[in-house]
């Protein structure tokens, strides 16, 4: 995000429904897909734009600790909530997002996860030169008009289109749109620039951007989820001279012993191994690139800060941990009476759960430079599953 910039383009997801018509305990951004809610790839899939600045969404303001609970971990504003229909809670939306240089918006339904990156550029091009754009389908099958399950006419398809979102705006526009016309009941934004004989363009939309409304539709998007990821596997190794010190920092955690680890950071091997692991798994570079010891910023710093850029980076890509290893190799201190512990702050840097986290210990049985008590080293391996990457 870069806030100096002007004309920022932003994404506002509008999240804020029931989802009366799912069916299901709970409203249908916040199901689960794949391992995370719904609304998580639908904001993952924005965030991942690089031409997006900010993504912001509305919610029900009863869906605040849902709403925490998918947006874990990603970079999006402070959510707005809501009104008692979805126009209002556009504009409400819209609203909140004045005076931030803001001049592209996009509008795009939560229950859409699976809105690309072409999509997405076709709408931001559309708007160079458009005061409005839409991705939009042709229809291609035939329509027939019936009444009582009985033909009474077949319609040409001819000029129709199914409108999907994003639907993109210019923000003064669109928000003086909304203000004109508050109240009307209206099924999308796009028909608010009709109404003012504003030119909206039709931009390709996509078969698999469709809006999960039903518990088919469900089925229907874990079945793509599983075709549009892939699972990736990172290892990382690190070692650190002992010096002298009362503790070493390992896993985050300060364990008591007769010496301190020699480093630039706070020397904590184990996350400095989980780092390169994470930063490998999406091919990333390695810990010295994203954070160099030449630096004096990273003076002392805790290694928690680099485990957590590594997984923000993973996250950016719509990505998750599947689950870490880890191996801590040394005579002492024992590392078996704080593994609980490890485990439990391994996965709280993480934001994971436990049983995604492994902590091992073992010796080299006196050999080199960990058996002769010079320091300690750690291994770490993390498997992460990735949208895969279309060319
Ligand atoms: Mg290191």
């Amino acid at each position: 995000m870069n806030s100096n910039k002007n004309n920022l383009t932003a994404a506002l997801i509008v999240a804020a429904g029931r989802g009366h018509r799912f069916g299901g305990p709970l409203p249908k951004q916040y199901t689960d897909l794949g391992g995370k809610m719904v609304l998580n790839h639908t904001v993952s899939a924005l965030l991942a734009h690089p031409d997006i600045d900010m993504v912001r969404c509305v919610i029900h303001p009863d869906d605040q600790s849902l709403y925490e609970n998918a947006v874990s971990g990603l970079s999006i504003l402070s959510p707005v909530s809501g009104g008692a229909t979805r126009q209002d809670s556009v504009r409400l939306g819209l609203e909140s997002l004045e005076d931030q240089n803001i001049d592209k918006i996009l509008i795009h339904d939560g229950a859409r996860p699976f809105v690309s990156l072409s999509v997405i550029d076709g709408v931001l091009d559309a708007l160079n030169d458009h005061a409005g754009a839409v991705a939009a389908l042709a229809v291609a099958d035939t329509l027939k008009r019936g009444k009582d399950a009985k033909i009474t006419q077949t319609v040409s398809r001819d000029g129709l289109w199914r409108a999907q979102t994003p639907q993109g705006f210019h923000l003064k526009d669109i928000l003086a749109a909304h203000h004109k016309f508050a109240g009307e009941e209206l099924t999308d934004d796009t028909q608010l620039f009709e109404r003012l004989g504003l030119e909206v363009i039709l931009t390709q939309g996509s078969h698999d951007n469709f809006k999960i409304t039903t518990g088919e539709d469900l089925m229907r998007a874990e079945n793509l989820l599983a075709h549009h990821t892939e699972t990736r596997t990172g290892m990382g190794f690190d070692a650190h001279r002992f010096d002298k010190g009362d503790f070493v920092t390992l896993c985050g955690l300060e364990i008591p012993h007769d010496f301190g680890l020699k480093g630039h950071s706070d020397a904590d091997v184990a996350l400095h191994a989980l780092t390169d692991a994470l930063l490998g798994a999406i091919g990333a570079g390695d810990i010295g690139q994203h954070f160099p010891p030449s630096d004096a910023k990273w003076k002392g710093a805790k290694s928690d800060q680099f485990v957590q850029h590594a997984t923000s980076l993973m996250r950016e890509r719509g990505g998750e941990i599947i689950n870490v290893d880890l191996t801590i190799i040394c005579e002492a201190p024992k590392i078996g009476p704080h593994r609980e512990s490890m485990v439990k702050s391994v996965a709280n840097i993480l934001g994971v759960d436990q049983h995604r986290v492994s902590v091992k210990a073992t010796t080299t049985e006196g050999m080199g430079f960990t058996g002769r008590k010079e320091g300690i080293a750690a291994q770490a391996i993390a498997t992460v599953r990735l949208k895969t990457l279309k060319a």
